[in-house]
């Protein structure tokens, strides 16, 4: 089984659990490494209401040590985080990866401007907008994440799709600039089982997505993307078998932010 890099903490202010209660629930699962990854503090504070604060670093700092206590050697507890990309945050996604020894860092886009467009209290907002103009904004931002190096992995990479707004036709067009920056970039993508439980109802991303993320040699991991410990590693077996419908045989493994591939079968 593969490691589940994509889980989050109370601290995020919408998430449940204890750090043992998730490592118990890793273990149930077989996943093979346990990753933390909350959503990273964003400046200037307070910036919204999904997110640890700045002061809350310890204290995601004690839960990954007691996460390892836990642990006790029976499984790897991974650490990192996940940032978001907006407008001009490179030097802020800088400081954050000298905070802590992190193990990788996922870059997110949830935001197009001031707009949380995966935000359900902000689902409104949908009904001014052209779906394809949204779709063009969200994938120009995606790229523009991938090449900034910043990454280890990118999370999500259809997330615009969450609520069930998907423009006409074929949408490799939005696909392939993505693709061509994320390859060019190295870094891994994630297929995020929890779209499986969102209204769309699919795996982020789509299995179009994947083939031609496979075709460009482009790394993945299998992420849950977790906010309750009954979630760690769900529907891990499912993922393994769309992955490898579009050609993928290895996921990565990450420590210090260095990796190794390993078959997933
Ligand atoms: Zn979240
Ligand atoms: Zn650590
Ligand atoms: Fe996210
Ligand atoms: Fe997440």
């Amino acid at each position: 089984m593969p490691a589940d890099y994509h889980t989050h903490t109370p601290l995020c202010l919408h998430a449940e659990g204890t750090p043992e209660e998730f490592v118990d629930a890793a273990l149930a699962a077989g996943v093979t490494e346990y990753g933390i990854s909350d959503h990273a503090p964003q400046t200037p504070e307070p910036f919204d209401d999904w997110r640890m604060k700045l002061a809350d670093l310890p204290a995601y700092q004690e839960w990954i040590r007691r996460a390892e206590d836990h642990a006790a050697g029976r499984i790897p507890v991974r650490c990192g985080l996940e940032c978001d990309w907006l407008d001009g945050c490179e030097p802020w996604i800088r400081e954050l990866a000298g905070m802590h020894d992190w193990d990788y860092l996922i870059g997110s886009v949830h935001y197009l401007g001031a707009w949380d467009f995966d935000n359900p209290g902000k689902i409104g907002l949908w009904d001014s907008k052209s779906v394809p103009d949204v779709w063009e904004a969200y994938w120009n931002a995606y790229a523009a994440m991938a090449a900034s190096g910043l990454f280890d992995i990118v999370g999500h990479p259809d997330l615009v799709k969450k609520f069930g707004h998907i423009p006409e036709g074929d949408l490799a067009r939005y696909y392939e600039p993505a693709i061509d920056a994320i390859a060019a970039a190295g870094c891994a993508i994630e297929i995020n089982t929890a779209g499986w439980h969102k209204p769309i109802g699919e795996t982020y991303p789509a299995p179009g997505f994947l083939e031609l993320a496979c075709s460009a040699g482009i790394p993945i991991v299998i992420s849950s993307d977790a906010h309750a410990p009954a979630e760690v590693g769900r529907d891990f077996a499912k993922a393994k078998s769309v992955i490898r419908a579009a050609g993928y045989r290895e996921t990565l493994l990450f420590e210090k932010r260095a990796r190794r591939s390993e078959p997933f079968d």
